[in-house]
């Protein structure tokens, strides 16, 4: 090991930091944040150094670098541009038995600065022995994603209680127990969820019991449209955590892919012969079965579960039996589709409204608001429109809509086969047969359509009827 990792408390003691530019900045306000008493000396300050100083956050020693600065310090830094000076400090400070770091300069420094998670009071902190300090960045990145930010708040409360714990599981494997369940259960999810009095509430009541219960959970989790890249990160961190998984059948399997290995996979689309009420019962009981038996439940959602989703069925039905639940957001269909289209949803000159619909209504029970979705000016972006196209058409323009306006339809939106359809609103039943659109596709109707021409950047596109078909 070439480098030996500490942690330092540098709390109101004294930092030296030899420069005055924008990396020193930066290092003087990583050091602030661990209360270090930060001493600047420069001639000059940048914008950011200059504020602090004024402010009486950072003492500033004006002037060029003189070896009377190292006194009274613990640690120096050098971020100067200048060589010559950084060497001098390094000399100095190694005279004086001070560690010393010299910024990009591995040669010259004494102790290193790690790349670092930052979930205070946890800290990750990744080194490359100054050797490939991009590797490190990288890692970094990686285990930041990883990491809630709850996990803070989490280690702090442990930490206030770590006697009573001690003292109510003196066992180690009791004890060992009790921390899984902190991390895993309610009390980590009360945290996400904001409400740290009930966090705290649910330690206490759960050190009065001899151990703990299993409590299940569900988590409501947006898969979005079908690219893994559009998940969130709390979304994957649902998949790694999961014991079951309850997905629909849009649910990509590159997103799948992404889950817990030994996590169960239960596909609840709907089954042959099964109506809508069937399938979404059989969806709330193997909801409830499963959390109550303790598991964590993912319910996966293609798009937003709260966007023509039945979301908020599903809640409700879980809230009715006391099951915990949270909600985690994904990127619905009109977004991914219109950013992967190229079709800016509003703008300026066209849209100053979009409007989200569902076209899955029967022509015997139409509810849909046709004069205000034949008004100008707005963007449709209908769902589940395939087999309706025809009917979609002619009731816009019947209440007003212009017949030139302009479409586009966006088949598989954001995956690898993602084809866009574009023409005008009279045509679009005889556009959409002749380059035989198919489900899932969405269908946006409106002036900004008609930019996907020229701002289309993914997957193939046509406009209006392929050469020699029939008009
Ligand atoms: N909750 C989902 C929508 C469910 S309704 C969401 O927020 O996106 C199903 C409809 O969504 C499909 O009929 C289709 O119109 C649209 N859709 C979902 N994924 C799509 C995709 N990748 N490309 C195009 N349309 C999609």
């Amino acid at each position: 090991m070439k480098l030996f990792p500490i942690f330092t408390d540098l709390a109101q003691r004294r930092v030296l930091v030899v420069g005055g530019g924008e990396v020193a900045a930066r290092k003087a306000a990583a050091l602030l944040e661990a209360q270090a008493d930060v001493v600047v000396g420069a001639p000059a300050l940048d914008p950011d150094l200059a504020r602090l100083a004024a402010d009486g956050r950072i003492t500033h020693l004006a002037g060029t670098y003189d070896s009377h600065w190292l006194e009274q310090v613990w640690l120096v830094v050098a971020a100067t541009d200048d060589r010559a000076v950084n060497q001098q400090v390094h000399d100095d400070a190694v005279a004086r038995r001070l560690f010393c770091n010299v910024v990009d300069d591995a040669a010259l420094s004494t102790f290193q600065v790690p790349s670092i998670v930052d979930r205070s009071p946890l800290i990750v902190a990744i080194s490359s022995s100054g050797v490939a300090p991009v590797l490190a960045r990288r890692l970094r990145e990686r285990l930041e994603s990883l990491f809630d930010h709850t996990l803070g708040p989490l280690a702090a409360l442990a930490e206030r209680h770590r006697a009573r714990i001690r003292r109510q599981r003196p066992d180690l494997g009791q004890r060992r127990r009790f921390y899984d369940w902190l991390l895993d259960g309610p009390v980590a999810q009360a945290l996400r969820q904001q409400q740290p009095a009930q966090a705290e509430q649910l330690l206490h009541e759960a050190l009065e019991q001899p151990q703990e219960a299993r409590q299940g959970s569900v988590v409501l989790v947006g898969a979005g449209p079908g690219d893994p890249g559009l998940l969130t990160l709390k979304a994957l961190r649902a998949l790694n955590e999961a014991d079951v998984i309850l997905h629909d059948r849009l649910v990509s399997d590159a997103v799948l892919s992404l889950s817990r290995r030994d996590a169960e996979r239960i596909t609840v689309g709907k089954q042959l012969g099964e109506d809508h009420q069937a399938t979404q019962s059989r969806i709330h009981r193997l909801m409830v079965e499963h959390a109550r038996a303790g598991r964590r439940v993912v319910r996966l959602k293609g798009g937003d579960a709260f966007i023509f989703g039945r979301g908020g069925e599903e809640l409700e039905y879980l809230r009715e039996h006391d099951v915990p639940f949270e909600v985690v957001p994904g990127i619905t269909a009109a977004l991914a589709c219109a950013a992967h289209a190229g079709i800016p949803l509003t703008h300026r000159d066209h849209a100053q409204s979009v409007r989200l619909i569902t076209a899955h209504c029967r022509a015997d029970e139409d509810s849909l608001d046709w004069d205000g979705l034949a008004r100008p000016a707005q963007t449709l972006a209908f769902y589940m429109g395939v087999g309706q196209l025809d009917t979609l058409s002619s009731r816009l323009i019947a209440h007003g809509r212009a017949p030139d306006t302009p479409f586009a339809l966006i088949e598989n939106g954001s995956r690898p086969e993602q084809r866009v359809v574009a023409g005008r609103l009279a045509d679009l039943a005889a556009v959409a047969a002749a380059h035989a659109v198919r489900s899932p596709a969405l269908l946006v109707v409106g002036e900004v359509a008609g930019l996907a021409g020229k701002l289309r950047w993914f997957g193939s596109y046509a406009e209006g009827l392929p050469s020699g078909a029939p008009a």
